[in-house]
């Protein structure tokens, strides 16, 4: 891991503070995307909600999350009840709705906590399966009341890796692969499955450290979870690793990476699957070359059917330049980046 700044939790607290927010109270936006889901393709709705935001993001927040600029603070209870019954008169029904809020679902601060569950009820009258997102510290408190929903509420933790230095020196993450087990085991004895998002590039490590932890950290994890989504790095704004990023100092993961990591975990017993968002631009994964969009379609066709085939036929050759670059930086034993000009 390249040296990691002492002040580092402090100034992404400061950036966050400079971010202007939102002084909206509708939700934030609703599209469809298709992806494994219970064994097949499926098109499923996603819905974000407008909140006050992520409580952690009121103390420091996460190194890469750019989610703060859509969150108002003025935002509670009824304005929250209103954006769902708004979003559902017009979408009240389907196979999955997968409901982010920029932070978490079970932050009784966040979502009242008599709200969290009628939310789940009435999403469960048009829909089959409710997926939703939250920090493993909430858990604990509404296991009871989710029971009830088993089999049909799936809930996703950005655990973003198991390795602790990681999640403490590169994404600030405050909590632990120790606070996600807990928190998956409980959800999965009482009949909710568990979606586990990792992060593929955190700041301050290399390519090569980066494929090694999304690997492993999948094979750790993979025990206490029934699905797990690799999420490569995209630049949001207002984040530390945008500013690193205008420095010159982080470049996200390339695609070859994300395919080598997916390549890898093909026997780790879930499935495991990568939406790349902003795949094949800058601010995304990208390989950078005429191969981006093929690269970009062979993962998503992977991640919507799991047929290993899509990703196994891609081929470039920049695949020299891939492994040169990982080369040059073990070689080094610091990250490079691409100095980045007119963004
Ligand atoms: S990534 Fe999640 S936990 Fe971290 S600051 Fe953003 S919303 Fe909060
Ligand atoms: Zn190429």
């Amino acid at each position: 891991m390249n040296k990691v700044d002492p002040g580092f939790a402090k100034e992404i607290a400061e950036i966050r503070a400079s971010v202007k927010r939102s002084d909206r109270f509708d939700y934030v936006t609703t599209y469809t995307e298709r992806e494994f889901f219970k064994g097949k393709t499926t098109i499923e709705r996603v819905l974000i909600l407008r909140t006050r935001g992520c409580s952690w993001s009121y103390h420091s927040g996460c190194s890469m999350c750019g989610y703060w600029d859509d969150t108002n603070p003025d935002i509670g209870k009824e304005e929250l009840k209103k954006q769902v019954e708004s979003f559902l008169k017009d979408f009240p029904n389907g196979e999955v709705l997968k409901i982010f809020t920029s932070g978490s679902f079970f932050d009784p601060i966040e979502i009242d906590s008599a709200l969290q569950f009628e939310i789940i009820e009435m999403v469960l009258r048009g829909y089959g399966n409710i997926i939703v997102e939250s920090r493993p510290e909430y858990i604990g408190k509404v296991i009871g009341e989710l029971k009830r929903f088993a089999g049909k509420l799936q809930v996703s933790i950005g655990l973003e890796s198991t390795n602790s230095s990681i999640l403490k020196n590169s994404v600030n993450k405050n909590y632990d692969f120790d606070d996600f087990k807990m928190a998956a085991l409980r959800l999965r004895e009482n009949g909710i499955t568990v979606r586990t998002y990792l992060l593929l590039k955190p700041p301050f490590i290399t390519e090569n450290e980066a494929i090694l932890d999304a690997v492993k950290s999948a094979k750790d994890l993979a025990p206490y979870s029934d699905f797990i989504s690799i999420n490569p790095m995209n630049i949001q704004r207002g984040t530390l690793v945008e500013r690193m990023y205008k420095q010159g100092s982080y470049r996200p993961p390339w695609l070859w990476s994300v395919v080598t990591v997916l390549q890898s975990l093909r026997d780790v017993g879930v499935p495991v699957v990568s939406l790349v968002t902003a795949s094949g631009k800058k601010r995304g994964a990208h390989n950078g070359h005429t191969c981006d969009r093929n690269f970009s379609e062979g993962i998503r066709k992977f991640s919507e059917t799991l047929d290993y085939s899509f990703l196994d036929e891609l081929k470039c050759e920049c695949e020299a330049n891939w492994k040169n670059f990982v080369g040059v930086e073990e070689e080094t034993g610091v990250a490079i980046s691409e100095v980045i000009l007119n963004d």
